[in-house]
């Protein structure tokens, strides 16, 4: 079962010579995590933002879940896929436990499930929420604020998890521990997850299947780590 498929899609921005994405078909399984790993400037961050519907393709088709994603509505979307984003994007003039309801207060929910939802997602990502839930993301460390923004991106509890170097901006220790802590997060979600990196060892580590983009912003390699260590 596909729980994202990308069918021939091309990406060029208007006025750029080669495409951002070429003609790239990929597959990710439901429940499994497909790490894109490539070089600066060969297409991951735009990858992400045509699966999440934030530009759309020159080319090709996209689906999540099994839908056209060009037929999902903005709420729809935010229901179907959680997105993270290396600096965490959390709001700065916004609490911890705002943050992380921001998806709910869109989809409307009422007040204490929204509240009892936030303190869940807190304890699920190890950050007490007595502790946490009133502060501001200045008052947090950059693993913390990683740590939340993985919180919000889960608060609806949608089937596909776009990361995009989440952990990229850490200092390594911090870096392995969430490294970990996703991996333990995944036994027990099961989430559709892509995850972009541009370090070898942490697609090896998280992937299930690797998906390797070379300078022409093509699939170059896909596999799993033992597959792609062989090659
Ligand atoms: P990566 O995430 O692998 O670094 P990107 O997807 O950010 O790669 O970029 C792929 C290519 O598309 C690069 O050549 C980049 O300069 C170009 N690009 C990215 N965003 C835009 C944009 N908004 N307008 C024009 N060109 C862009
Ligand atoms: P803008 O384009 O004005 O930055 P968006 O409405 O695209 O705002 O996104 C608002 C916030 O929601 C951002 O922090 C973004 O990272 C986050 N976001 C975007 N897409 C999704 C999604 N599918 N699910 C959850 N959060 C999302």
């Amino acid at each position: 079962r596909a729980g994202i498929e990308l069918i021939n899609v091309t990406k060029r921005y208007p006025g750029q010579k080669t495409p951002a994405v070429d003609d790239v078909t990929l597959t990710v399984p439901v429940g499994e995590i497909v790490v894109l790993l490539g070089p600066s400037g060969s297409g991951k961050t735009t990858t992400m933002r045509l699966i999440n519907r934030l530009i759309e393709p020159t080319s090709g088709k996209i689906t999540v879940a099994g839908r056209d994603a060009l037929g999902l509505n903005p709420t729809e979307l935010r229901r179907h896929i959680g997105y993270v984003i290396q600096d965490a994007g959390l709001f700065p003039h916004m609490t911890v436990a705002t943050n992380v309801g921001l998806v709910p207060q869109m989809l409307k929910w009422d007040r204490k499930r929204i509240a009892d939802r936030v303190d869940e997602l807190l304890d699920l990502v190890d950050l007490p929420p007595d502790q946490y839930r009133d502060r501001y993301p200045r008052e947090l460390s950059g693993g913390q604020r990683q740590r939340v923004g993985v919180a919000r991106a889960l608060a609806a509890d949608p089937p596909v998890m776009l990361m995009d170097e989440p952990f990229g901006a850490l200092d390594p220790i911090t870096r392995e521990h969430l490294q970990d802590s996703l991996l333990h997060l995944q036994d027990e979600l099961g989430k559709t997850i892509v995850f972009v990196t541009h370090d070898i060892n942490e697609a090896l580590k998280l992937g299930d299947r690797i998906a390797i983009l070379d300078k022409g912003s093509r699939i170059a390699q896909f596999g799993t780590p033992q597959e792609i260590l062989l090659n």
